[in-house]
């Protein structure tokens, strides 16, 4: 499957010019390192924020500064105006039913966590199959396998091909067994594979599967739409999505969370308590334990009208053609082996690569040196590292405020690392 906002032949490129407008927004893209001027290609790990979203954050602690949902004050108030639109917006954002179906989290993997506890000790027994991928980052595998031991169920995982995509004829063999759950990333953060969730969600709830799907790689890239994806959950952090850290949401499908059990208990989650027991408080709050993260939250919100500005299919034409550049330049290089070498168009724009010969550890020291940020090793997924039979991998990744010249200079000090290693 392509990439939902694949450029066609016809998406205008941006102009450079309008690429350097959009730098503007991103204050740390001017400063230097070791001298150097930073070139950013650790996107997958986390995004740069622009002004927009830095503002919206200092704002809320200059003016609005209080607890939610609490103070019969005017300053409560309004914190929690700002707060219950974020969620507004992120609803919208993703097409949820209702905002009522977005709970906060700090990030995807206590989302994760989230429905592995909650929905998983309620709703999974001793023999019950739950299925992963071999691509899955930790955050959506160790919760899984932790699970699995406690339970008594078992976990099998979809293994991945050479070309870095998932084995379907594995899946449906495995759905024949009529899973309790399927849990699988919507972009592998390693491969930068899109997984055609759509097909693989339709296939797993005609056996009766409960659906989760890791967002954290996929929200950055293209829009998503819940409801017409047809999973139950969908997880994703902000801060890989220009929000700040802290942050995350779980979406789930209102009937799915109404019949799971809360999950941590405290403030905030109950409609009454007394000495002998409480009562849940009604959704999204019933999974909301304590303070929740509430500048992070409108923070979020601030990230995604910031997002909302733009043509999506231009900002992802754009993600492709530099990841093309890359990944021409990339091809040149004598023992250099691509993970997932697909076409452009059809992934997200993260370039995994191994030298043979070299240590990735070595080369993300070197690129270091002149300014450049990659990210090295087994990027949180080492099952999948290991499947490929490496130490672990360069990853650059790209956003759509990288320009050509972040691209051809990180070229020029590989060749350069690699002369010196060599
Ligand atoms: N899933 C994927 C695919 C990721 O790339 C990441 C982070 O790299 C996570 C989950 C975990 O996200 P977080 O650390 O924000 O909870």
């Amino acid at each position: 499957m392509s990439n939902p906002v694949s450029p066609s032949p016809t998406t205008p490129l941006p102009e450079a010019a309008t690429v350097e407008r959009w730098r503007e927004d991103f204050p740390i893209l001017h400063r230097r390192v070791y001298g150097r001027p930073l070139i950013y290609l650790d996107n997958a790990a986390t995004t740069q924020k622009p002004r927009q979203v830095i503002e919206a954050l200092t704002e809320f602690y200059e003016n609005r500064n209080a607890n939610v949902h609490r103070g019969a004050h005017a300053l409560s108030t309004e914190a929690t105006d700002c707060f219950e639109t974020a969620r507004v917006t992120v609803a919208r954002w993703i097409h949820a039913a209702s905002e009522k179906e977005v709970l906060w989290t700090r990030g995807t993997t206590e989302a994760i966590n989230l429905v592995a506890q909650a929905w998983g000790n309620a709703f999974v027994k001793e023999g019950d199959l739950l299925v992963a991928t071999q691509m899955e980052h930790h955050a959506n595998l160790v919760p899984w396998q932790m699970l699995a031991r406690r339970s008594g169920a078992e976990l099998a995982l979809v293994p991945v091909r050479d070309d870095g995509t998932l084995d379907r004829e594995r899946y449906r063999q495995l759905l024949e067994r009529r899973p309790r759950l399927v849990a699988l990333a919507h972009v592998s953060n390693t491969l930068g594979t899109i997984n055609p969730v759509a097909e693989l969600i339709a296939e797993a709830k005609a056996v009766g599967a409960t659906v989760l799907i890791d967002g954290a790689q996929a929200v950055g890239h293209f829009p998503v739409d819940v409801q017409a994806l047809g999973c139950d959950f969908y997880a994703f952090s902000g801060h890989k999505m220009l929000g700040p850290t802290g942050i995350g949401v779980l979406w789930g499908r209102q009937e799915v969370l109404e019949a799971m059990p809360p999950w941590q208990g405290g403030g905030e989650m109950i409609a009454w308590v007394d000495e002998h027991g409480f009562a849940p408080n009604e959704l999204p709050y019933k999974f909301e334990a304590g303070t929740p993260p509430i500048a992070e939250a409108i923070a979020l919100g601030a990230a995604i009208d910031y997002l909302r500005q733009f043509d999506r299919a231009q900002l992802a034409a754009w993600e492709t053609h530099l990841y093309r550049r890359l990944r021409d330049g990339l091809a040149a290089i004598d023992g250099l082996r691509l993970l997932a070498d697909l076409p452009p168009e059809g992934k997200a724009p993260i370039a995994s690569f191994h030298v043979a010969g070299t240590h990735p550890a070595d080369l993300g020291t070197l690129l270091d040196t002149q300014g450049i940020a990659v990210r090295v090793g087994h990027h949180c997924t080492m099952p999948l590292i290991a499947r490929y039979g490496l130490p672990g991998t360069v990853r650059a990744s790209i956003a759509f405020y990288n320009n050509a010249s972040d691209i051809d200079q990180t070229l020029s000090a590989l060749s350069r690392a690699l002369e010196r290693l060599g």
